[in-house]
């Protein structure tokens, strides 16, 4: 029977793969139609991209089209700064490539592909859970053509930070808070912009640009529940803001017509205290909701899906049953990465994110140049670019 998922983020997507190419029979569910939706972040980090050399991906995802950031960058009224710079990081990747997600997401599929035992089916969503002698034995799915069943050995909800598989499972997870939301939108890219993809920080407003090639790609972030009174207020609430920001880029803020043309992101940060029950499983953002904060998010997510597959493989090509203590192990494997990474979150939260958002925050406690001293460097690069606990793809290709 295999395993089943909910959900084409990250998490979901790589798990399938793993597993398939293990030579499990896995059936990935998506709810939407395709992965070209423009709320998923961008950033591929060194961590990411090892795994993808380990399974032979390496080369095929670099020759997408992406662009390498080296370091980050902090452009503030008084300068600019760097945050960390990831060139001397251990092993064969030190950057950060900025890959649409949508990409990335249709090379993994494409890759599970090969493999006779994986299955994926778009336009599915699925909406509760078979239980049986006081286990998880699959789910029930809805799509145009109507309500289906999958039994599965396994039952892992990768369906983000909404899931409705946890919530089915009757896991809550614990909210950590998050201060802000983010506004999405685009604007053209001009000969003569600079190249990078960078964080802007100034009394009252913090945005990030990412360069897209032909177009930035800029998150304006608000304070939470703050969308409504901004639209409110017309769309100079946005342009205004935006152009005081990036004066280079005022003569193009009349290019976003009205809130149309821009979406709201919201931010959570929560986890669970439990990952699983018997036959069910939660990883990614489903386990545990990532605050955009060092856009570490897809990494966690992946790095999920290796350990999963790294302990579960075996036992589920094997179809002897699996006892909920390998469920366990897998949660306090990846735990200590989790909470740590979200510890980092709160702080850049608290510290930065909040007392800028709200102007109260004191130009002169903004970070030096911290590539400047070289420990605190590796450390801070170590943590964006590796993680904690970095995973590695123990199981082998059948
Ligand atoms: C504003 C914002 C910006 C971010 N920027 C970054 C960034 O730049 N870099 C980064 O690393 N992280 C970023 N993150 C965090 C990152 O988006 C998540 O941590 C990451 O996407 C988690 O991956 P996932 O696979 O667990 O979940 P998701 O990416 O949320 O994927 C879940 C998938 O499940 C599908 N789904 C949902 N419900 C169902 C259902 N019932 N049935 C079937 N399918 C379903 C969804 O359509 C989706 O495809 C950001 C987060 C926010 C809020």
């Amino acid at each position: 029977m295999g395993c089943v998922i909910a959900g084409g983020g990250p998490a979901g997507v790589m798990l399938a793969l793993l597993l398939a190419r293990s030579g499990v029979e896995v059936t990935l569910l998506e709810k939407h139609g395709d992965f070209l939706r423009d709320f998923r972040g961008d950033t591929i980090h060194p961590s990411t991209i090892q795994v993808l050399d380990e399974l032979g991906l390496a080369q095929e995802f670099l020759r997408l089209p992406h662009r390498k950031a080296y370091q980050l960058s902090l452009v503030t009224d008084r300068g600019e700064v760097r945050l960390a710079s990831l060139r001397r990081l251990r092993g064969a990747y030190n950057y950060i490539a900025f890959v649409p997600q949508w990409d990335f997401l249709n090379l993994l599929t494409s890759a599970a592909g090969r493999y006779p035992g994986f299955r994926m089916v778009l336009n599915a969503e699925a909406y509760d859970l078979i239980r049986e002698d006081g286990a998880v034995r699959g789910l029930r799915y809805r799509d145009a053509s109507g309500e289906h069943e999958i039994r599965a050995d396994l039952t892992v909800a990768a369906d983000g930070r909404h899931s409705v598989l946890r919530e089915r499972a009757g896991l809550r997870p614990e909210n950590l808070g998050a201060p802000m939301d983010v506004v999405w939108f685009r604007l053209p890219r001009e000969s003569g912009d600079r190249d990078d993809t960078f964080l802007r920080i100034a009394p009252g407003r913090i945005m990030v640009a990412i360069n897209r090639e032909s177009y930035w790609q800029l998150a304006f972030v608000i304070l939470k529940g703050g969308y409504d009174e901004m639209t409110a207020r017309g769309i100079d609430a946005l342009r205004r803001p935006v152009s005081e920001l990036m004066p280079w880029m005022a003569d193009r803020v009349a290019g976003i017509e009205s809130y149309d043309d821009v979406s709201v992101l919201t931010v959570a940060l929560d986890r669970l205290r439990r990952w699983h029950r018997p036959g069910f499983l939660c990883i990614g953002d489903a386990a545990h909701a990532m605050s955009p904060v060092f856009g570490v998010g897809i990494n966690l997510a992946v790095q999920d899906a290796v350990a999963t597959a790294n302990l579960l493989a075996g036992p589920l090509r094997s179809g002897a049953p699996i006892p909920e203590s390998a469920l366990h192990r897998l949660q306090r494997r990846r735990m200590p990465p989790t909470r740590l990474t979200q510890a980092a979150q709160r702080l850049v939260q608290d510290r930065v994110i909040s007392p800028a958002l709200t102007r109260s925050l004191d130009p002169s406690r903004l970070p030096p140049d911290l590539t400047k001293i070289p420990l605190l460097n590796r450390l801070t690069a170590g943590f964006i670019g590796h993680g904690v606990r970095p995973e590695h793809v123990a199981v082998r290709e059948v």
